[in-house]
């Protein structure tokens, strides 16, 4: 279904000339607004919105890092130089965990709330499911963002039937007694039910579940490890992509399987970089780099060029659903790439091949790079667990080190471990540990 076809399936230069003019209008709004954007345009030797241009010469401004809204973080101001609203014009704000401990804050006004939410429907709604249908959510909505991404199942016509994480029992038996005809979960945790669920005799493949709707991290569009939780599941899986600091769910997969469209076009424009040297890649077929975005209507803090450190390789070639524009498949974090005698390895790539090896191996890996940083020497350390009962054949493990040679063109050093001895995920895993965060 698509939920809003005007606006989905309009010729694409058509949006972008859309989108330039409210470029235009978002640009002026920052200059007149945005503290940060005000100094930090003026320090590249932007002085209004004028001399910045359109969307044709959004390439030429400065990237915004993570980093900098944290920074400009005072006593006074505990959002940042971002925000560009008086306080009574909020009317949500979210939090994000951070890395270092302290949360940053994501401010949104009414308007941008509901902006999220329509971007998200449209995410969602291409994965195929249908007003009247059953989905059952598995986000604790707490203070992150990702709660915004619920309301989207409401707007789409779905009862929604929310259990959180963190309990298992209580998710299983909503999908037995309630049947709905989606779930919605991250990727770890729909291949960790697949285990949990063959420990009990339960047979997700027989329940109600016809969609998984995977979102919070990267791995559902990977063909091998797609298949192997289409297979458990009984059910198609496509994906959903956001990021905090610009909206929930900003891209959502069709049925086609083949990348995320953007749900939230309109209200975000999409940029690729090249994350080693910033400079613009061109968002061509085939192409890859960092994704950038960028609001285009946004009110309450309105980022410009915003690093989401999402890798991506791009698809513009048309899809059979009638949507357009160019589509997205996330192979990984900027921050767990490696860079192993010059190739760019991402984690999810080396699980992706490792998968291929199922039913001998459980589909686990873990990297544990041999020395701190992102430049690796040769052969990369890669633990790699077993199936159930399965052997630790040492052909095996030559056979997935000539796969990985072969196919990431990545030597690796595979050792296979017993099954069960990489630890599990209820919401995200982690693919890589670095020697000094062992503990
Ligand atoms: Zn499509």
């Amino acid at each position: 279904m698509i939920l809003a076809p005007e606006v989905e399936t309009r010729p694409w230069d058509e949006q972008r000339a859309d989108d330039d003019a409210a470029y235009r209008v978002q640009l002026a709004y920052l200059f007149a607004r945005s503290p940060l954007y005000r100094a930090k345009l003026a320090a590249a030797g932007v002085p209004d919105a004028a001399a910045a241009g359109g969307l044709d010469r959004i390439g030429d401004l400065p990237l915004t890092e993570k980093q900098e809204l944290r920074a400009s973080v005072t006593p006074d101001n505990p959002i940042g130089a971002h925000l560009c609203v008086a306080r009574d014009a909020i009317a949500r704000i979210y939090s994000t965990s951070g890395t270092t401990g302290t949360p940053s804050y994501i401010p949104l006004t009414a308007g941008d709330v509901d902006n999220w939410i329509t971007g998200s429907a449209r995410s969602y709604a291409a994965s195929g499911v249908e007003p009247g249908q059953r989905i059952v959510s598995t986000y604790n909505a707490g203070p992150f963002a990702a709660g915004a991404a619920l309301a989207s199942f409401e707007r789409i016509g779905l009862c929604h039937v929310p259990v959180g994480t963190g309990n298992t029992e209580r998710l299983v038996r909503a999908i037995q007694l309630l049947e709905p005809e989606a779930a919605v979960l991250t990727p770890s945790y729909a291949a960790h039910l697949l285990e949990w669920a063959a420990q009990r005799d339960v047979d997700l493949r027989a329940s109600s579940v016809a969609r998984i709707l995977v979102a919070g991290e990267p791995g559902g569009g990977e063909p091998a490890f797609r298949a192997a939780l289409e297979e458990g599941w009984g059910a198609r899986v496509t994906e959903a992509m956001g990021i905090g600091d610009i909206g929930v769910s900003l891209w959502g997969e069709c049925e086609a399987q083949d990348g995320m469209h953007l749900g939230a076009r309109g209200f975000v424009h999409p940029e690729l970089i090249d994350p080693e040297t910033g400079e613009a890649v061109t968002m061509e077929d085939g192409a890859a780099g960092e994704l950038v975005l960028t609001h285009l209507r946004h009110r309450a803090a309105p980022l410009l060029r915003f690093r989401t450190r999402d890798h991506v390789v791009v698809r513009t070639s048309p899809c059979p659903c009638g949507r357009t524009g160019p589509r997205v498949r996330c192979i990984g974090r900027t921050d767990d790439m490696l860079i192993v005698r010059g190739v760019n390895v991402f984690p999810s790539a080396l699980r992706e091949v490792v998968s291929t090896f199922t039913p001998d191996v459980s589909g686990h890996i873990l990297v544990r790079p041999s020395a701190p940083g992102v430049k690796q020497d040769p052969p990369l350390p890669v633990s790699v667990e077993l199936a159930p009962g399965a052997a630790a054949d040492p052909a095996l493990a030559e056979s997935i080190r000539e796969r990985l040679r072969h196919t990431l063109v990545v030597q690796a050093r595979v050792e296979l471990v017993p099954w069960g001895s990489l630890q599990r995920s209820e919401y995200k895993s982690k693919l890589v540990e670095h020697e000094t965060t062992r503990g």
